[in-house]
Parts: C-alpha cells; structure tokens; sequence
C-alpha cells in the first residue's frame, strides 16, 4: 500500500502496477516522535508524516519536495528505516511547457524506481482504467482553499458553517482526466493534467484558483493557514483580496485541538453569509434576556419591550457555563420582578453559548458590531481587547460584519498577556495600568510569545531598567499585535474600542500612535473621544455603575461585557 500526500502525485501509475494507494494526511493529538526528530518549526503537517512513519504506517511512501519541511520530513523517514519503499518526487512550481516535460521525466524515474524496487510489471491498460470522471458537487458551497486541510476539519468548517465544503487544499478534490494517446504522448498528457488542476499553494500561478474565487456557487471561502507553513502565510491576504465572496482566514497547527480554537470564528463567518438570507427576528411581547457566558464572569441583562434594561446581574463563571447562566438568570428576573414565563427569549453570546440549549445563541463577533452600532452607527471599525482574545471587525452601514479576525492560540495582544506581564513586574493590573503612558527611554519588546516577553521583562527588570519604561514597551507590543489583526480586515474610520483592556489609557494611546486614529471608548474606560451621544445612550440605558465601581464587581478585565448583552438582547428584538 502506498502512502502519499499531495495530489499531484501520479498514483494511477501504482494502479499500472496493480497497487493500492492511500492518502496520508490524518491530524493527531500530539507528535512526540516528530518533537523529537525533527526542530520546531517544523509545520504540523510534517509533524504528521513522520509520525506515521514512526508507528509503521508508511512502509511505502511517496513525498513531494514541495518546500523545506518535505525536505526534512524525508531525510527523517529515510534515516528512521522504517520506508521500505521512500520516494521523493520532484516537482514543478508552475504549469508551463518545459515543466510539464521535467516531470514526464519524474514520473517515468518513479515509475523505474518502483519496478527496481518491488519487481512488479507496469500494465498499461490497468493505467488507464485506474481514472475516475469528476465529481462535481451542485449548489452553493464554501471552498476551503490554502494549506492542507485533513477530511475532519473540511467536515468541521460545513457542521459550522451550514454549507457543503469543496476542499481544494493538498488532496482535496483531486481530478485528473484520462491521458489520450499512447507511448510518450500519453506520458505527456499525464503530466499536464495532473500539472493542471487547481493549483494548490504551493503553485507560482494561481490562475485557476482565482477562476475559483469567481465560481458563481461559491457562497464564501475559508482559506487555511498553517502554523510555520509559510507558503500559506504569505499567500494569505492576497488570495483573500481577491475573492468576490465573503472570506474569513483561519489558522490551525495541524492537530485535533485546532477545531475547540475555530468554533466562534467559523460560527461568525457563518452569521456573516446569512446575513442577507434570513430577515431579522421580530419580539413584540414579552421581555428578552441576554447572557454573556465568559471565561470569567457571566452576564445577564433583561429588557423589556421598550427596549429598556430592567436587571443586570454579573456573577464569576464558577460553576460552568450553563449553571451559571441559570443562576445570573435567575438572580436578573428576581431583579426584573417577573418570572421566567414573560421572558419571551433569551439569547446567549460567549465561549459558553453551546451550554444554553435549543435558545438562540449569536457569536460575539455579531453582538460587538451590532453594539458598535447601536452606539454609533457611523462606526466602521470594533477593536475588542478582551481577556481571553482580541478581535477586529469592519462594519458596513447597517452594522453588519464585512470581515473580522481574531488572535489565534496565542494570549500576546490580549489582557491575558498584560496580567501576565504585571506578575512579571510584581504589580497588580490595575498599577500597571496608571503607568506606561510616556517614557524616558526606547525599549521595543521584540518577543510576540507571551512566554519569551515574560523572560525578556524579567531580563529588563535585572538590568535595573524603569519600569515606566518598560510598560510603555508592553503596551506598544499589545498595540502592534493588535494592528496585524486591523491590518487584516482593513480600517476603516470611525474606530471603536471595546474590552476591559480599553480602560488601560497606556494601551489605548500605544494603539491611536499605532493606527494613527483617535479611538472612541466605553463611557467606562478613562478616555471618550467623540461620538458621546451613542456611548451616553448606553450609560443611560445600563445604568451601570461608574467604572471604578464597576471594574470591583466585574472583575477588571471584563468590564465591557455587559455592552455585549444588551446587543444580544438587541439582536433579538430585531433592532
Ligand atoms: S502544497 Fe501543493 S505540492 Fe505541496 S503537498 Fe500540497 S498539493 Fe502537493
Ligand atoms: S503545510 Fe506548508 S510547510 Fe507544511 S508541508 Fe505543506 S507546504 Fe510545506
């Protein structure tokens, strides 16, 4: 049985030999073989290979040299023993003549290596019965597209999505048409169809793909980048600049645990395609309750018909998420005075939303925009710092979501990472934020990774550096970070910032130097530059406490979450 990895692999050839061949792409949990064998930057993928071939499930192995992963991948497998058969197949960057005759050559050196290897006569007519005709799927789709993407997390991006998934990436959708002619014309035509599908990544023309992009049943495309591929990397946003569709990037390291990371995101790229499809809930009667089911704290807003708040309740999510919403819930229509009966909906938001049953559940990119929004219609662009991650999302007009992202894994840019930091400085948050707002000397803080700027603030604390200074540092490290992400869905003016991080006038200004854009903020943070009247609307409304107050109850990096309740509750009205 061969084992291969890429679609450009001519495995109608082992047909010819009357051999089977099988994929080899499956994502796992973890990689201890490939953490051993091979350096870390190794992408998962490659990670993936040589842990098969370390528990022997790729005795027969033909790789691609596609990039310097590959590369490494084979030398590993080769010096490990465990290939019988280990072929590393050179080949083309582009779909042009003299790379079409290069691999004729390949092909017939694969074909040569094998018969030397396993003795076995190659059967033309076996080779040719061994094409499939094209299965084309019909009806709107999403095209997953960009660096490899396994069976499971193409099923992962349709379950959360709603729409069947073409995936184009390594060895999704492989199509390659039955070779007219005999002798050499038929190596030829070999190598140009399988030259010619649609180009993956790694290819140097991608004018097939961008035919993709137009495809009239394409609803939307999710492009896949992969940690330390850079190919993906680099491809990235062009590729998404050039799709007529809504398009969303999403970054995994090639391991089962990515889906947990991809959930919200997915799930907001899908409220984004049914924006214009489904028309907007209408609740006339009765109250609504809204619950933001955190990390930290879950919230609970209830409004009535008017649209009045009439109880909010902010308790720690203590017990998980579903007993602490019941019990925020239950605390708020104590407040409110009437009984769950009157509540005519709850909607919830947040990491916890799954945990709230059959009732409508709303992701907290929507419920941001749609807050924006309420407080300012002419808002363009959410910038939320909050605890757990950071988002950017661009508006249109009617506050709907033109394009966002988020951090991935990784806690750099979010008030994880200034917590973090604090403990580094032997300060508590609060401190850190009243400093950082100048500074005498230019420290940069070069390490993204939460772990390395921990080690790099302790080195600067044992050179006895100020830690003005240094805070002024971290909060232009947060501030660049967070640029990446506005740099993706692109800026627009008016810029709002949300999340308990928007308290920390440090960072705030680290961020207006960044973008070189006044920010406006929570009526609760230090700083409300312009659109007073929607934020004042908002502190009507709430009849929250003033921020000092109100930062002791909710904890202090998750005051701006209640702002998210009252869109969902929004949301459900209609509004
Ligand atoms: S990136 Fe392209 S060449 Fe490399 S394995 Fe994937 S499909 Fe093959
Ligand atoms: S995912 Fe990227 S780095 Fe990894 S093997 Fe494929 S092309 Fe190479």
């Amino acid at each position: 049985m061969i084992r291969y990895v890429c679609k450009y692999t001519p495995i109608e050839l082992f047909a010819g030999f009357g051999v089977s061949c099988k994929p080899l792409e499956a994502m796992a949990s973890q990689y201890p073989d490939a953490d051993r064998l091979g350096h870390a930057n190794l992408c998962g993928f490659g990670k993936s290979v040589i842990q098969a071939v370390g528990d022997g499930d790729a005795e027969e192995l033909v790789l691609v040299n596609c990039c310097d992963v590959m590369r490494r991948v084979a030398d590993i497998a080769r010096k490990s023993g465990k290939c019988r058969f280990l072929f590393l197949l050179d080949l083309p960057h582009e779909d042009i003549a003299c790379s079409r005759s290069l691999f004729v050559r390949e092909i017939l050196r694969l074909k040569d290596a094998y018969t030397r290897y396993s003795g076995k006569e190659f059967s033309v007519e076996r080779f040719l019965s061994a094409f499939v005709p094209e299965k084309k799927a019909s009806g709107t789709y999403i095209g997953l597209v960009g660096a490899r993407a396994d069976a499971s997390l193409a099923a992962f991006v349709s379950q959360k999505t709603g729409y069947p998934v073409e995936n184009h990436t390594c060895l999704g959708n492989r199509f390659v048409p039955r070779p007219e002619g005999t002798g050499d014309a038929m190596w030829d035509a070999y190598a140009a169809a399988l030259l010619a599908q649609i180009p993956c990544v790694r290819m140097d023309r991608n004018v097939g793909r961008s035919a993709l992009y137009h495809d009239p049943q394409l609803a939307g495309v999710v492009y896949h980048a992969m940690k330390f591929c850079d190919f993906s990397q680099m491809e990235c946003n062009e590729a998404l600049a050039s799709c007529s569709v809504p398009s969303i990037r999403i970054e995994t390291d090639y391991t089962t645990q990515s889906e947990g990371q991809l959930a919200t995101r997915l799930e907001a790229f899908r409220e984004t395609l049914d924006k214009t499809k489904e028309p907007p809930m209408k609740i006339r009667d009765g109250f609504v309750a809204g619950i933001d089911s955190g990390s930290t704290s879950t919230d609970v807003v209830v409004m009535d018909q008017n649209q009045t708040i009439v109880a909010s309740v902010i308790l720690p999510t203590g017990r998980g998420a579903r007993a602490s919403g019941e019990e925020a819930l239950g605390k708020a229509l104590e407040e409110a005075g009437i009984s769950r009966d009157q509540v005519a909906r709850v909607v919830a938001t947040g990491y916890g939303r799954d945990s709230f049953g059959d009732d409508q559940r709303i992701t907290e990119i929507s419920c941001h925009a749609k807050g924006a929004h309420f407080l300012d219609p002419s808002v363009r662009t959410v910038i939320d710092i909050g605890g757990q991650d950071s988002k950017a999302i661009r508006l249109d007009e009617a506050g709907g979501v033109v394009n966002f992202a988020m951090n991935d894994k990784c806690a750099a840019g979010t008030g994880r990472f200034l917590e973090m930091m604090a403990r580094a400085l032997d300060m508590d948050i609060d401190q850190m934020a009243r400093m950082g707002d100048t500074a005498n000397e230019k420290i940069v803080i070069s390490s993204m990774c939460t772990v390395f700027a921990e080690s790099e603030v302790v080195s600067l604390v044992a050179k006895n550096k100020d830690v003005g200074d240094i805070v002024y540092a971290l909060d232009a490290s947060v501030a660049s970070k967070i640029a990446v992400l506005v740099g993706r869905v692109g800026l627009t003016e008016p810029v709002m910032l949300t999340g308990g991080v928007a308290k920390n006038p440090g960072v705030v200004h680290a961020l207006e130097r960044k973008l070189s854009v006044p920010l406006a903020i929570s009526p609760y943070g230090a700083t409300v530059r312009g659109h007073r009247s929607g934020i004042v609307r908002l502190g009507e409304m709430t009849g929250f406490p003033p921020w000092e107050n109100f930062s002791k109850t909710a904890g202090k990096l998750f005051s701006f979450l209640p702002f998210v309740i009252i869109i969902r509750v929004l949301v459900a009205y209609g509004s």
